[in-house]
């Protein structure tokens, strides 16, 4: 660690956007769809011609009030929608109706895990806003501008951090929460790449140890967990540089630019909008009794951190095990439904670790579109506990399956790996090696224990890897002290 990392610490805020995943946008009845033909999915609503009126999505607040119970947040029983005016050509209505001074929720919490402890950090808010269309610059290489307002109206929760985060790291493990959180209520697909979720940055630095917060910045344009972290860490240590070089941080909105690793000014708090809020006159303020509350409470899932402390505490898993375990609700699933069939946590969270998810990783694959379900790798397990294969051929298997959609059974039967436990055939077969290998049984005999190993190889070989290894090695130790008092 350099001196100038030591001096200063770091004080993260994050804004995230979550895009809903409802069928319909927010204020309209166009569809959603991410990568339709451009300005294919609009209407005089979302494309703000004059006369029209929005009318609330009430799936759109169903999807925010979960995320809103999820985190713990007081959910405002009448909240109030705004117009934030700024003229962009994505934007044509020249607002977006947004959430201003009465969110639909305020405070909350995420919980996350940071190197395998829980952590929190506070929310300031969760409010709900509309989405605007989408710019392409130079698209055909000259100077034109294309828009696309297909997204115009898309609904979106943006959800407001405190500044309680204070390494790249932990902001990582925040968006990481955040994303498994969302996929786990089934509200938004939490993919950054295609925009689902997007992060702004806030970031600050002060003397290690003081109380008071920095200028901050802000960072725009990461589509990556990996990228947000990235751009922080170089963000702080370019403010470090400047306090340490005797400048100051300016409050600034800067953009990250992955290629060269940097951070980019892009404007100053001077040319920050001034958005003129006002209440939208065209909608009413949005009403959320106990009623609804209730039901979208009992709707609500396990959400993922009691999933991973049910899982140590249910089936002893290490912590390390259970985070990956609880990684996303179907794996979660997976392991829960294969452990139920086998009637073996320990061993199905072995295979899970080993196998499941090495092929997941080498296939690139969710488990959702996994073809061997859990009943049948429950099968191929049972194989194993009654000593019909072992483990090692199990694993041979399993590949099989997962190639050819086979079930275990079937492979093993095909392919003859049933193990050889039948002593008299393995008597006989480790004889004839005994026999065919004389120097060997007198150099055993003479001290040399350790070519025991070698004649279980022997057997091994002559059985094409079927016999059941406990079992060679006892019959072939048996057999060679046979043979030490001659009878
Ligand atoms: P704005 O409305 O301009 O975006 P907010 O006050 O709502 O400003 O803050 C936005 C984000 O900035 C929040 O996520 C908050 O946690 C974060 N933030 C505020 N002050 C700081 C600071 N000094 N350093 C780092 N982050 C900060
Ligand atoms: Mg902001
Ligand atoms: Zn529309």
């Amino acid at each position: 660690m350099n001196a100038s990392a030591s001096r200063w610490e770091a004080v993260i805020g994050l804004e995230v956007h979550a895009q809903l995943s409802t069928r319909t946008k927010i204020f309209c009845a166009c569809p959603t769809q991410f990568g339709s033909r451009a300005n294919s999915q609009t209407c005089p609503v979302c494309l703000g011609l004059p006369g029209v009126l929005p009318v609330l999505n009430r799936q759109v607040v169903d999807c925010a009030l979960r995320l809103g119970l999820a985190c713990g947040s007081r959910i405002a029983p009448a909240s109030v929608f705004a117009r934030k005016n700024y003229f962009y050509p994505d934007l044509p209505k020249n607002y977006q109706i947004s959430q201003y001074d009465k969110p639909l929720c305020e405070g909350g919490q995420v919980e996350m895990m940071v190197d395998g402890h829980p952590r929190t950090a506070r929310l300031v808010r969760i409010h709900l806003e509309e989405d605007a269309g989408k710019s392409m610059h130079d698209q055909t290489g000259g100077t034109t501008s294309l828009v696309d307002l297909n997204r115009c109206g898309v609904p979106l929760a943006e959800i407001v951090g405190e500044p309680d985060l204070r390494h790249p790291e932990e902001a990582g493990a925040y968006l990481t929460a955040l994303r498994q959180l969302v996929r786990y209520l089934g509200i938004c697909d939490g993919n950054m790449e295609e925009g689902s979720l997007r992060c702004d940055a806030n970031v600050s630095v002060r003397p290690t140890g003081a109380s008071t917060f920095g200028t901050r910045v802000e960072i725009k344009n990461m589509n990556s967990i990996r990228g947000v972290v990235a751009a922080l860490e170089h963000e702080i240590r370019r403010q470090g540089k400047l306090l340490d070089e005797g400048g100051t941080v300016n409050q600034e909105t800067r953009t990250w630019d992955p290629d060269r690793g940097v951070t980019v000014f892009m404007r100053s708090k001077e040319h920050a909008h001034d958005y003129r809020y006002f209440p939208d006159p065209d909608l009413v303020p949005l009403h959320v009794d106990e009623a609804w509350l209730a039901r979208v409470r009992t709707q609500l899932p396990e959400l993922p951190m009691a999933r991973l402390q049910r899982f140590t505490a249910q089936y002893a898993l290490p912590v390390y095990d259970a985070v990956l375990l609880t990684e996303s609700r179907e794996l979660a699933d997976y392991y829960e439904d294969l452990a139920r069939t086998l009637g073996d946590a320990k061993q199905a969270s072995n295979w899970m670790m080993a196998e499941v998810l090495r092929l997941l990783n080498e296939r690139g694959e969710s488990i959702g579109r996994f073809s061997v379900r859990p009943p049948a790798v429950a099968a191929l397990l049972h194989l194993v506990k009654d000593g019909a294969i072992s483990g090692k051929i199990a694993k041979e298997v399993f590949d099989e399956m997962v190639a050819t959609g086979a079930p275990a059974e079937a492979i093993v039967a095909r392919r003859g790996l049933r193990q050889i436990s039948d002593e008299p055939s393995l008597t006989a077969a480790v004889d004839k090696i005994l026999d065919a290998h004389p120097g060997q049984v007198k150099a055993y005999l003479g001290g040399k224990e350790g070519l025991a190993g070698f004649f279980v190889g022997q057997l091994m070989q002559a059985t094409a890897g079927q016999a059941n290894p406990k079992l060679a090695n006892q019959l072939v130790r048996a057999a060679l002290e046979r043979r030490r008092s001659p009878a």
